[in-house]
């Protein structure tokens, strides 16, 4: 019988290694005055441990770095793109895919087509980019998470889910001829990177056909789904993860992918369907704003790293070693007390700052103030989803409490070990034993778009 050990180690080891960044707690408190309490204004190697985000953030393998050397690099029909294309279509099942240098492009390409005004996009949860792109299309981008995914405390297998009942509702008020597409996010990264259950898929699916809506999956993080789904959702157990990827995309219509994220590289990503009345017309968006059908704004090398991205990350060991990496660090937070968002998601735990500082009202910004301690302890960096990045502003300019105040500590791939996550939780022993000593800022000026990537801050006056 095969010993079971408890101890899950990274599957890899490291042959090409980069320097931290080492910063003393004295230059990091100059550093975070210099950068006006704003961690985007951060150089990156000033920066001990990068949680900002897990995109296009992780460690190619060296069969990547092989692919990257035998690229082939010609403007059409490129060898490496009929390799990215076949893995793409043997993993989906979809007749037509195109290549994008990103997520958001072949979000800006999708909406063109089929988007507009008096239009409804109907999704689980849609991602910021993704809502970005359907409204300025001219259409309504309208969410539809489960009840038990804004209870945070409460775990819950699949709280990525979508409310069916309530898309029904919604598809029957207001006509499916004017709803041109359900989208399914998995995972359901604006929710704390939360799966969606098969079941749940095959609900949406069903409801969709009914009324004629089709399916598409933005599929960034399909691999960590898959495997929640193995873990998770009776029936799976003993099926091979390809095989529940498999079964998803079966579900759907069509697809778009952020390679940036499980496709394991640092740049790419695809529109993958069947419609071929959409895909002419994507293709000639393709052609206007990306590049030529056969590379989509990326090089040959890229699309070489992506085909062997996308098999690698179905390997079991490596999911396995994703999950419980992200799953650890909740743990770990949990056991000093730090409420997050239960249970932990595929790429990262989601810190409810909120609970943490109630002491911080939510105009001094409790998540920006705990991220900002987080960088001033220990060099840490994450990213604040609260009411500096989504905060809507009364007339005077000043912000309006956001519903949630989270800190996102999102886990680049393969990229830091069991130790850096150790740390990581020791910072937030330390944050715990005293929490009420860290004080909220104040915006000293902040610009109506996307405030939180360029808002300057300070320490609020009244220490609250
Ligand atoms: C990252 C992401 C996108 C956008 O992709 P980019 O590559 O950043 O343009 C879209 N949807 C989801 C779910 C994502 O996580």
């Amino acid at each position: 019988m095969e010993h079971e050990w408890k101890t899950i180690i990274e599957p890899f080891k490291i042959k090409s290694v980069e320097p931290l960044g080492l910063t003393t707690r004295e230059e990091r408190h100059n550093i975070l005055e210099t950068a006006h309490y704003n961690l985007f204004n951060i150089r990156a190697e000033k920066v001990l441990i990068d949680l900002l985000t897990d995109s296009g953030t992780g460690a190619m393998s060296a069969a990547q770095w092989g692919g990257i050397m035998v690229g082939d690099e010609s403007y059409a029909g490129a060898r490496s793109y009929y390799n990215f294309e076949n893995e793409i279509k043997d993993l989906t099942g979809f007749a037509e895919v195109i290549p994008v240098h990103q997520g958001r492009a072949a979000e800006k390409i999708l909406f063109t087509v089929i988007g507009g005004k008096g239009r409804y996009i109907i999704a689980n949860s849609h991602f910021d980019t993704t809502r970005a792109n359907v409204e300025f299309s001219g259409a309504a981008a309208v969410d539809f998470p489960v009840k038990e995914a804004l209870d945070f405390d409460k775990p819950a297998p699949f709280k990525g889910n979508a409310d069916v009942a309530a898309m029904e509702r919604f598809i029957k008020e207001k006509g499916a001829k004017n709803i041109p597409l359900a989208v399914m996010t998995v995972t359901n990264n604006s929710l704390g990177g939360q799966p969606v259950s098969m079941e749940n898929l095959k609900a949406v699916q069903e409801l969709c056909r009914r009324h004629g809506i089709p399916m598409f999956l933005d599929c960034a993080r399909f691999a960590e789904n898959a495997y929640f789904i193995k873990l998770r959702e009776k029936g799976y157990a003993q099926c091979p993860v390809r095989e529940i990827a498999q079964e998803m995309f079966e579900l759907a219509d069509g697809t778009w992918m952020s390679a940036k994220k499980d496709a394991l590289v640092n740049i790419g990503g695809f529109l993958a369907l069947n419609n071929r009345d959409w895909s002419a017309k994507a293709r000639q968006l393709l052609i206007l704003t990306e590049g030529f059908n056969t590379y989509g704004g990326l090089a040959g090398r890229d699309l070489e790293a992506i085909a062997i991205g996308l098999r690698e990350v179905l390997e079991e060991s490596y999911l396995q070693y994703r999950i419980r990496s992200s799953a650890y660090l909740g743990e770990g937070l949990l056991k000093h007390g730090v409420p997050i968002i239960n249970p932990p998601g595929g790429h990262g735990v989601y810190v409810n700052a909120k609970k943490f500082l109630p002491h911080i009202k939510p105009e001094n910004f409790p998540a920006q103030a705990l991220a900002c301690a987080l960088y001033l302890e220990g060099g840490i960096r994450s990213v604040e989803i609260g009411t500096l990045m989504f905060g809507k502003r009364d007339k005077n300019g000043r912000f309006q409490a956001a519903p949630m105040e989270l800190v996102r500590l999102a886990i680049p791939r393969r990229v830091y070990t069991q130790s850096h996550i150790d740390y990581v939780i020791e910072v937030f022993g330390l944050l715990a034993k005293n929490p009420a000593g860290i004080k909220g800022l104040e915006v000293v000026e902040a610009p109506e778009i996307l405030p939180h990537f360029t808002a300057r801050l300070k320490p609020a006056e009244q220490a609250a």
